[in-house]
């Protein structure tokens, strides 16, 4: 059967819709606080929602690139590995070069779309980009929200949702090695008749992506093939390549697999509208107490705790839907800003209350989705992109809460990732050192800078 790309494209973008609501990942504890609201919040459903402009005037810039024909040479040779796992259609291509959930945009996009289907496609594909010196972008279930996936300099797009394959189960050692393109929520369908789960929630037990995964196996640069270690949980035998490389944004190399560790659903949990995992029942209901306490006592509202099933489900769902329930308070067209920064868990809420005090004080609407286990918090900022002041305004309380985290040693982004949208705040939190050393490293990996050119090491920084 010949593979269409129509409807490819449908089900990408169906697959893109479900994986944005199946990877907005809960965590361990949320509220939500609307401030005052100048602006008028007729309430619109997301799916509602018409395409994002294409640029946003003022503060709030486009990211820039130099974009460089790519030759039909190279299509051919590209063709010759990928037959029709490859599109140069034009609304694919503006489909893969825009952000769903960000206000970022590039100034550029893709010139083709690939999307391999073996591990042979995609290293084939890699040494002939590398042979072009054409730019790689590769692309996974696109939920990165400061501009990971924009292609300002154009390139090849590489879409992994082809690529679902589990290679191995290992129940009794508690690992899975999976291709990329596989989402959280299908692994975890995969584990569920087996009583095992991959974690990541909440972040603050079992840690983030990077202490999930293990090892990985990734194509180089220059097209070769590398294994990060063994299944083993410790090793000391090598430098720690798989920390590097996940959390890298493409910018060092494309991943193939990832060998990642799993775990038994917890015996008990029991999930507040502050939310919790506990293991013993006695012990999440004392937790529970002692949070209703301080909650009441500081005049929170609406304290929720549930303990079954489809209950816990519905108020995880309040958490995954959050930021669309914040564009649901807002006219069609705006925007918003969702910000991670994280600090010391002595300083959470010191900052919570300084960013709450200049969120309130503004004229936008902004919330606040707190993380309270691991000094991470979330805020969203919603403005209007065809309005100056407003630009500016979501800025600056952006601006403001970065520079208050850096303050208080914290870091500008807990989750989200840097690409072009915080790079400019990396020079304050690292220091030219270690920028410096990351750019040593790519410059060694990737000597014609094909791996996501022009994503967080700002441009500036020389060896
Ligand atoms: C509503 C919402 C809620 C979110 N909540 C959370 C949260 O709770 N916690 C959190 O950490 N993040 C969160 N995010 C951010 C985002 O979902 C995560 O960063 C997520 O890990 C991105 O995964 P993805 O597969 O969508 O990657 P993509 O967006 O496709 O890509 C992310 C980066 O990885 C690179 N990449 C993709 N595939 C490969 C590959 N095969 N090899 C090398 N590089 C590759 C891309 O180039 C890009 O730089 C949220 C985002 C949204 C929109």
């Amino acid at each position: 059967m010949r593979f269409s790309f129509s409807r490819l494209a449908s089900s990408c973008k169906a697959r893109l819709h479900q994986t944005l609501r199946d990877r907005t990942r809960p965590e361990i504890a949320f509220v939500l606080w609307p401030a005052p609201l100048s602006s008028p919040s007729p309430s619109t459903p997301f799916a509602s929602r018409p395409p994002l402009p294409s640029a946003i005037p003022g503060s709030i810039s486009v990211v820039k690139g130099i974009h460089r024909k790519v030759s039909n040479e190279f299509i051919q040779e590209l063709k010759d590995i990928l037959q029709d796992n490859m599109t140069l259609d034009y609304e694919e291509r503006c489909f893969h070069g825009k952000l769903l959930n960000s206000y970022h945009r590039a100034v550029n996009v893709p010139d083709v779309i690939v999307f391999p289907r073996s591990q042979d496609d995609v290293q084939k594909f890699v040494i002939e980009c590398n042979k072009y010196t054409v730019p790689i972008v590769p692309y996974g279930g696109a939920t990165s929200i400061e501009g990971q996936t924009l292609a300002p300099h154009g390139g090849v797009c590489i879409d992994m949702s082809l690529m679902k394959k589990i290679k191995s189960l290992n129940v009794d050692d508690l690992d899975i090695v999976v291709e990329r393109g596989i989402g959280w929520i299908e692994l975890n369908e995969y584990l569920k008749p087996y009583g095992l789960f991959f974690p990541l929630d909440p972040v603050f037990r079992y840690g983030t992506m990077r202490e999930n995964v293990i090892n990985l196996q990734a194509v180089l640069a220059n097209g070769e093939v590398v294994k990060t270690g063994s299944r083993a949980r410790k090793s000391a035998a090598e430098y720690d390549l798989a920390h590097l490389l996940i959390g890298s944004e493409g910018t060092l190399v494309l991943r193939k697999f990832s060998y990642c560790m799993i775990q038994g659903q917890p015996d008990f949990d029991l999930v507040l509208a502050l939310n919790a995992f506990w293991d013993t029942e006695a012990y999440a209901q004392e937790q529970m107490l002692i949070v209703q306490k301080i909650v009441s006592e500081h005049n929170g509202s609406d304290f929720v705790y549930v303990e079954d099933a489809e209950a816990k489900e519905e108020l995880w769902k309040i958490r995954k839907r959050a930021l669309w329930a914040c564009y649901a308070m807002a006219p069609n067209n705006y925007e918003a800003i969702t910000t991670d920064v994280c600090v010391p868990l002595s300083r959470l809420a010191e900052c919570i209350s300084k960013s709450k005090q200049e969120l309130d004080a503004s004229p936008l609407l902004c919330m606040v989705i707190a993380h309270a286990g691991d000094g991470n918090f979330h805020t969203v900022i919603i403005f209007d992109p065809d309005q100056e002041e407003q630009c500016q305004e979501a800025e600056r309380l952006n601006h403001f809460m970065i520079h208050t985290a850096l303050s208080m040693e914290g870091t500008c982004t807990g989750e989200h990732g840097v690409a072009t949208g915080k790079m400019k705040y990396l020079e304050k939190e690292l220091g030219t050192g270690a920028l410096r050393t990351m750019k040593r490293i790519k410059s060694v990996l990737d000597p014609n800078d094909i791996m996501n050119p022009g994503k967080l090491i700002p441009p500036h920084i020389c060896i």
